[in-house]
């Protein structure tokens, strides 16, 4: 497997861009959490990875997304985004991952990926902006990987994002492709698509359409529309982490999931520290799909460092997911959170009423399964997973 997907690197990606991933992403991440460990010790809280949420604008409607649809779309300013990777980069924190709503939709994207040619950006985007000049574009800055989100083959994928979606997306997979980019594919895994997407056959169509590595989140019911049907129950999260082992073993592409450490045993990346969300308000939230925060990257005077690192919420939310559970506590424990938050007096910055909608919420599986965890069994996957693999773009 391993000397397959060498091959398909070599052949498949420009070797300018593999050399910027190798320095920018795999060595500067493992320095970041190198550096983040170290914090660790001393007991400081900062995270080697960000999520930068650049506008809830999006293009799109999909079911069981966060993103407030109604009212005008917010935008984080430029010199707010700066400031974010300026203290970041004090901290060693090299790698940025942009989201949105969608986040090619954010006006100023190109100047930020160009201003920070020391820094890496996995861009989560929808698909349906991979025209030939983004691609141009993407080729030229050499610093970002774009993770399309792709839930299915074309019936389960357009069930949840809208027709005609699967098609333009994976068109916008072959611009990137002829332009030899490296990039991913995310998929949302749900209670209903999990046999076809964690399959032999899906992961295959993936690496023909020249994805190089295939990112797996598992579904949270969160946003005005949380369609529960599409929750994973916990004999299918068995199954995930059984299914996952056994496709890393046959095929050459990188499967990347949050959920697990080498031993297999459940992790919440927001209680561990090792990411956080800044929203489009500019919020310090503890992960994209929970919207709520006590500060934002504009407190003192932009100390984001001091901020984080004093904040009560967040080091609060730790304790709370610690004393609770291994896994997701949005899942496991939504009526226990809302108490949190209220008590925390976090402010909800979803642009909705998440409050009301967890509180609505009942207790479901997650990925933390005591007595039946199953530990890593691939040595290269059992490496990444001890080194950088928490913060290769991903969250729980
Ligand atoms: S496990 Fe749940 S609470 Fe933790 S980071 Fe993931 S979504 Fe957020």
């Amino acid at each position: 497997m391993l000397a397959k997907l060498a091959y398909r690197l070599v052949t498949e990606v420009s070797p300018r861009l593999t050399i910027k991933a190798a320095h920018l992403w795999a060595y500067k991440g493992a320095r970041a959490v190198a550096a983040y460990k170290r914090r660790v010790r001393r007991g400081e809280l900062f995270p080697p990875f960000l999520f930068l949420a650049l506008t809830d604008a999006c293009n799109l409607r999909c079911r069981g997304c966060w993103i407030a649809a109604d009212g005008p779309p917010r935008v984080l300013p430029e010199e707010d985004v700066d400031a974010v990777i300026a203290a970041g980069k004090k901290q060693r924190s090299y790698f940025y991952t942009l989201l949105g709503g969608e986040p090619m939709m954010y006006p100023k994207l190109w100047n930020v990926v160009r201003r920070h040619r020391d820094c890496y950006f996995p861009i989560i985007t929808n698909g349906l902006f991979l025209d030939n000049e983004n691609v141009g574009r993407i080729r030229a800055a050499g610093n970002v990987t774009p993770l399309v989100s792709i839930d299915g083959f074309e019936a389960a994928n357009d069930d949840r994002r809208g027709r005609g979606v699967f098609r333009e997306a994976t068109d916008g997979l072959a611009r990137l492709k002829k332009e030899n980019i490296l990039f991913g594919v995310a998929t949302t895994v749900t209670g209903k698509n999990i046999d076809e997407v964690v399959a032999d056959d899906y992961v295959r169509t993936m690496i023909d359409r020249g994805a190089m590595y295939l990112w797996y989140y598992v579904y949270r019911p969160v946003g005005t529309d949380p369609a529960p049907q599409y929750c994973v129950e916990r004999g299918q999260m068995i199954e995930l982490r059984r299914r996952l082992l056994e496709l890393r073993r046959r095929h050459p592409i990188i499967l990347i999931d949050t959920y697990w450490n080498a031993a297999g045993e459940a992790v919440c990346p927001a209680a561990l520290g090792l990411g956080f969300h800044i929203g489009p308000g500019g919020g310090i939230e503890p992960c994209p799909p929970l919207s709520f925060a006590c500060q934002t990257i504009r407190d003192n005077d932009r100390d984001l460092f001091k901020t984080i690192n004093q904040s009560e919420f967040l080091r609060g939310f730790q304790d709370f997911v610690n004393r609770r559970t291994r896994g997701c506590v949005i899942l496991e424990r939504p009526q226990e959170l809302v108490e949190y938050l209220r008590g925390a007096a976090a402010e909800d910055t979803s642009g909705r009423d998440a409050l009301a909608e967890l509180a609505a919420g009942v207790p479901r599986a997650s990925h933390h399964l005591p007595g039946e965890e199953i530990p890593e069994d691939y040595w290269v996957y059992r490496i990444l997973k001890k080194q950088l693999f928490f913060g290769m773009g991903g969250y729980g």
